[in-house]
């Protein structure tokens, strides 16, 4: 079997300050950068759903005819340019190209200028040209907001179990079993799938954590009797009437999926209450982590949640780097702070100079400003490592020009390009060793788990002013389904009131 391949990745937080352009796909940001016809099979080593699904098919005699990979960081959203020409370019291809089953590697967050649902408009795309009979087959991430119209048009979806995602790969061999399973009884799957009725924080979707961890063991469990069954926390910060979780899968015996999914649903619903999480203040969190760091043998970790630009964060924030300063932290360091004119003038001034700056706070976020004041250069780099943890391992980054710099007892890593501090070679490259410190402060969510909770002594998330609301119910929606609540056991959203409160 020939099968065309492709991928296209964004999530948009509706909320956020920035949009992905044409121009974020071409760099990737967090991901790989573009990629186009047989340059896409070089993904084939990288933790990305394509990578392990090219693997997967071509281990076993089939062949791929790749078109175009394109992600980009979570930001606000995807403009109309930037999603016409690479959904264009997946068309092109799939109009002129020779194959026998199409797989596509898709977020499933991604909203546009123009579109609620950019991934459900490309594949119903692809579906018009190519008939009901060209098998389709898509994977998503776990912060996927999946709709009607995606379930619709593809033959089968599936989505990452583990966050941080480091079954990325391992997805992408799950979508090709399900083409190859499609492909061999030329029948349909049935689909079974339920929406639940409340939104879930980020911070709570970690699978290292309960209740997540539970949820993916007890899918498993049900997985045995069935051909495929997915979770989708979603992303709660895409403000249209689909965003949310849900709970959905294929079997050949239509009674017998919509029993699992209906299992799998209730254990998530039943665990409403401890879907929520505890956020702390800057200053209660930093001296709590001076608290237990004045006994601990390894760092504590603060994760500034707020500021993740995985979510759509900027990486600029400057609440708690503050906060440590006030309350004098000792031995402390941050990352990422992202600020290419602080890491100009340090790279300009040289090691041991003193420099006088703003720093930070760029995103005009309300309650955050530049740190206006005199930090020395420790240290500068070129910005270029090469990740270590799970997640990402031997993938390559460029921070762009980088610098640490000194301030009290607060070591910071001042970069040029954003990304989320979810690898421990993030504070390497411009000479910290993280386990060397009694206090972190990482600019991410849930990711730097991965790589950090073996040297972490406590793991603290922290509400600090930032893009990103942690908390879903904190966020000024306006289009979300009626009755939806926007936490476990929060209020339940009203478009009327949300129209009003606008209107004010
Ligand atoms: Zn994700």
């Amino acid at each position: 079997m020939n099968i065309l391949i492709a991928g296209f990745q964004h999530e948009t937080n509706t909320f956020a300050p920035t949009k992905a352009t044409y121009a974020s796909f071409l760099n990737g940001e967090d991901f790989p950068s573009m990629a186009h016809g047989q340059d896409v099979l070089k993904l084939a080593d990288v933790n990305i759903p394509i990578g392990g699904f090219i693997k997967h098919v071509t281990g076993l005699g089939h062949s791929v005819t790749p078109v175009v990979w394109a992600g980009a960081g979570a930001s606000a959203h995807t403009t109309t340019d930037a999603y016409e020409r690479i959904a264009g370019e997946i068309i092109e291809g799939v109009k002129h190209l020779t194959y026998d089953a199409i797989y596509l590697d898709l977020h499933g967050a991604q909203v546009t200028e123009d579109l609620d649902d950019g991934e459900g408009e490309l594949v119903s795309r692809v579906r018009s040209i190519v008939g009901p009979d060209v098998k389709i087959v898509v994977s998503l991430d776990s912060h996927a907001n999946v709709t009607d119209l995606l379930w619709r048009v593809a033959d089968a979806v599936v989505a990452y179990r583990t966050y941080p995602h480091v079954d990325m790969a391992e997805t992408g061999v799950r979508a090709a079993k399900l083409l190859l399973h499609l492909q061999a009884s030329g029948k349909p799957l049935a689909l079974a799938s339920r929406r639940l009725p409340f939104l879930i924080p980020v911070n709570a979707m970690s699978t290292m954590l309960q209740p997540a961890r539970g949820m993916y063991d007890f899918l498993e469990e049900l997985e045995t009797d069935v051909v495929s069954l997915s979770f989708a926390p979603g992303f709660p910060a895409s403000d249209f009437a689909e965003c949310g979780p849900t709970v959905w899968g294929y079997d050949d015996d239509s009674g017998k999926i919509d029993t699992a999914v209906e299992a799998l649903y209730n254990r998530v619903l039943d665990a409403e209450t401890a879907w929520s999480v505890e956020f702390e203040k800057p200053d209660d969190a930093v001296l709590h982590a001076m608290h237990v760091a004045a006994s601990a043998g390894k760092p504590v970790i603060l994760a500034d949640t707020q500021d993740n630009p995985g979510v759509g964060g900027t990486s600029n924030t400057t609440g708690i780097l503050k906060s440590l300063l006030r309350n004098g932290a000792k031995n402390a360091a941050l990352g990422l702070m992202c600020d290419p004119v602080a890491a100009a003038a340090a790279h300009k001034a040289g090691v041991g100079a003193q420099i006088e700056i703003a720093l930070g706070g760029c995103a005009q976020v309300p309650g955050d400003t530049p740190l206006v004041a005199t930090f020395t250069v420790e240290n500068l780099s070129d910005g270029k490592l090469v990740y270590g943890g799970p997640m990402m391992h031997g993938k390559q980054a460029e921070l762009g020009p980088s610098a640490q710099l000194k301030i009290d007892g607060v070591r910071i890593v001042v970069t040029s390009n954003k990304a989320q501090l979810l690898d421990r070679n993030m504070y390497r490259a411009v000479g910290i060793e993280p386990e060397n410190m009694s206090i972190l402060v990482n600019k991410s969510s849930v990711h730097f788990r991965a790589d950090f909770s073996a040297i972490a002594e406590q793991i603290i998330v922290v509400e600090a002013p930032g893009p990103f609301s942690a908390n879903p119910a904190d966020l000024p929606w306006r289009n979300l389904r009626e009755g939806i609540r926007l936490s476990p056991n929060g209020k339940a959203f009203a478009k009327e009131v949300a129209a009003n409160q606008a209107a004010e």
